[in-house]
């Protein structure tokens, strides 16, 4: 699976680089397709890769492409050996012969692989239950620190759901409570014990034996890498312990992915409407903290860093609060969010110093004087501006979205 994966990331610096040498009037995606259809003769190893996931590549390249010019992502890139996701397409369902064998596990054909075992973790339209609207249309492999990972693409047909009738809510990531909501029903990972400093604990979803493990490796690593001399690889030791504090992050991650996918399902069958933050960047922790084999500088100094990180996991949230709002016959409704954490949710008032420590918001206002946990303030605010009309129309939403390296955003395309 690894040479596979590496063999369609090979191919996408191959997509891109041909994209970036030829002349704006001459791209098209015939002339990518020849090019790959080509180096898949040319360069033996390549052959690894089936042909359809080849295909699949440029599919996908051609796609990041379309989501930069709508707003949704930045420009492709090149993937580099070390950061980038491993992953491999399989674009056809019916050559994935899908088989349940046990309450828990099924089989599943990998092209080029053979049969591998999967865990079963949900209904999937496969034998009996699979006809023409309800079936599997294909599968992608994706590898994390704790290994590959199938996710099946499924197609179900699904009735139109009634509109749905319940009350407004405003959501705001916050920095203390993972998510703040306007009525005070806010949501929390339950098991979440806070720093000495009071911002939230960045692996608060370990539990105390992982969290020493945690600790441990973390000081065998910064050990080993004393030996190291300056410019030299790093030792196959100090690699492996890498990999072992990779693999607690995964978990956690995980974890973190199932606790979302957990809240926003019961968010979206409880409320009607559900009003969010606008936010422009999602990413943009990712130049300060660097990798875990080459961290940032000075990340705790650049400013509002654990806000950040949450804001990474946030941009999931709001994915799935938007896919699962429209499946509840619900909406989601995104508000410009200037001074929602510095506003005062009972009169207005923006002040500065209103907000006390990062937990609590006192209001400067002597007529005033709300007092109330920072997260939940702002979460009224984004309520409140929604229900004034301020919520972004898509498409102001998809300008205000954009953003390019180096070139200028343009309005229309
Ligand atoms: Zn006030």
């Amino acid at each position: 699976m690894d040479d596979q994966a590496h063999a369609a990331r090979a191919m996408w610096n191959q997509l891109h680089n041909l994209w970036q040498m030829t002349p704006k009037c001459q791209r098209s995606l015939s002339r990518m397709d020849q090019t790959l259809r080509q180096a898949r003769k040319e360069i033996d190893w390549y052959a690894v890769l089936p042909a359809q996931a080849a295909q699949a590549v440029l599919k996908t390249y051609m796609q990041a492409w379309k989501n930069c010019w709508d707003g949704r992502a930045e420009e492709p890139t090149f993937k580099a050996r070390i950061r980038s996701v491993m992953s491999v397409d399989i674009p056809q369902g019916r050559d994935l012969q899908i088989k349940r064998v046990h309450r828990r596990w099924g089989m599943a054909n990998i092209p080029k692989v053979g049969r591998v075992r999967f865990r079963w973790t949900r209904d999937l339209p496969v034998g009996k239950a699979a006809d023409k609207e309800n079936r599997i249309t294909g599968a992608r492999l994706v590898k994390d620190a704790l290994g590959w990972h199938i996710a099946f693409r499924v197609q179900t047909l699904e009735l139109k759901p009634e509109p749905h009738t319940g009350l407004e809510v405003g959501i705001d990531a916050g920095v203390n409570l993972p998510l703040a909501l306007s009525d005070s029903n806010h949501q929390d990972h339950g098991r979440a014990p806070r720093l000495p400093d009071g911002t939230a604990d960045r692996d608060k979803l370990l539990n105390p034996d992982e969290k020493a493990k945690l600790l441990r490796l973390e000081q065998r690593a910064a050990h080993r890498k004393s030996f190291r001399k300056p410019r030299e690889r790093n030792a196959n030791r100090l690699r492996t312990t890498y990999d072992q504090i990779k693999q607690l992050r995964a978990r956690a991650t995980r974890r973190a992915v199932d606790w979302q996918h957990q809240t926003t399902t019961s968010l979206a069958r409880t409320y009607g409407t559900v009003v969010v933050e606008a936010l422009t960047i999602t990413n943009m922790v990712k130049s300060a903290r660097g990798t875990v084999e080459e961290p940032g500088k000075n990340v705790r100094a650049k400013s509002g860093l654990n806000r950040a990180i949450s804001q990474e996991a946030w941009g999931r949230t709001v994915t799935m609060l938007t896919y699962k709002t429209a499946r509840f016959g619900g909406t989601l409704h995104k508000v410009p969010a200037p001074n929602t954490s510095r506003r005062c949710s009972a009169c207005g008032l923006i002040a500065p110093g209103s907000r006390e420590d990062q937990a609590t918001f006192v209001c400067k206002n002597p007529d005033c004087g709300w007092e109330g946990n920072a997260d939940h303030n702002a979460a009224r605010n984004i309520l409140h501006l929604y229900r004034m009309g301020h919520a972004l129309i898509p498409a102001a939403g998809r300008a205000v979205a954009r953003r390019t390296r180096g070139v200028k955003p343009t309005t229309a395309r």
